[in-house]
């Protein structure tokens, strides 16, 4: 599960028009675009907004698993004046102080360094000239960062933040519990023959109103229209398998085929994925199975499978 904070400058200088309209409203709407990219592939993690202005930091949304929210809260935002100058500092704090519940670091440098020990990555996308102390807070949190030359650059640079970077082996590892709801449909017994409101229906945008069947929480039984979501009554997260699959690949990619010359091949030059002759001058082989493929296959493999189908065979086959 990832927690990330996104923190959106809104001081003064958020209104050069170097960006058209200016750069708020740039900002925003493909802020908008990473929300929805966010969520296709990180189903269960959660996103919150941070804005910055007056030297104040202050919370746009929560942390929360649903771009619904954020997006409206985007659209609001876009009408907000730009004033005084930005605060990373107060900014960072109030991530921290959400994301792990740490009390107020004093100074910069130790702030800094309480990154580090908890394992928080700060990444920034400048829109000028690169600042000093952005590049040390990245470098030492093992961040990235980037100044955009234009703003297709800038949408570049956001959909490289949408996949979520390789677990590291010194994470700590924590067990969350979870729950795979089955969708139920009407008739299927009498609780659920009849129409009834979905808990989503509490959030304040309002769900979808009375509707027959959905998701029940194994836990509490309360009802959802929508997966991934957190149960309002009991906490427990509510997920589907594929959301789950999802989730894990990017965290444990698999390993990159091994590039090598045609004529390296033993036997019979065909793929072992699409049966077609190998012709080109390399192909790709598995580092496990030794398998060898084609270039179209390896990269469907890598980028769709997120397997090697020799491998499952040889794991499934009697
Ligand atoms: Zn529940
Ligand atoms: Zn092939
Ligand atoms: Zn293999």
């Amino acid at each position: 599960m990832r927690h990330m904070f996104v923190v959106i400058d809104t001081s003064r200088t958020m209104e050069d028009q170097d960006l058209k309209p200016n750069r708020l409203t740039s900002t925003l709407k493909l802020m908008e675009y990473f929300v929805d990219e966010y969520f296709d592939q990180n189903p269960i993690s959660q996103i919150g907004i941070i804005t910055t202005r007056n030297k104040r930091a202050e919370k746009l949304t929560d942390l929360a698993g649903n771009p619904k929210k954020h997006i409206s809260a985007f659209k609001k935002a876009v009408d907000t004046p730009c004033a005084g100058e930005p605060s990373l500092y107060n900014s960072l704090n109030l991530a921290m102080q959400t994301l792990k519940y740490v009390s107020f670091s004093p100074v910069l440098p130790i702030l800094v360094l309480t990154l580090k020990g908890l394992k928080i990555r700060v990444s920034v996308i400048g829109l000028s000239a690169e600042v000093h102390v952005c590049t040390i807070l990245t470098r030492e949190t093992g961040g990235t960062y980037h100044v955009i030359l234009d703003e297709s650059h800038f949408r570049e640079l956001l959909t490289f933040h949408v996949k979520p970077p390789p677990a590291s082996s010194s994470s700590e590892c924590s067990l969350i519990r979870m729950g795979f709801p089955q969708h139920t449909i009407a008739s299927v017994s009498d609780q659920d023959s009849k129409p009834s409101f979905s808990m989503s229906h509490l959030d304040s945008n309002g769900g979808p109103g009375l509707t027959l069947g959905g998701y029940y929480c194994p836990q509490c039984r309360a009802k959802y229209t929508e997966l991934p979501v957190e149960c309002k009554v009991c906490g427990l997260t509510l997920v589907s398998a594929p959301h789950l699959a999802r989730s894990f690949h990017h965290l444990f990619p698999m390993d990159a085929f091994q590039e090598m010359p045609l004529e390296d091949v033993q036997g019979e030059r065909f793929c072992q994925a699409c049966q077609g002759e190998l012709k080109d001058k390399s192909v790709y082989a598995c580092p496990v199975c030794s398998s060898t493929f084609c270039v179209e296959c390896d990269l469907f493999i890598h980028d769709t499978l997120h397997c090697c189908p020799c491998c499952i065979h040889n794991q499934t086959a009697p």
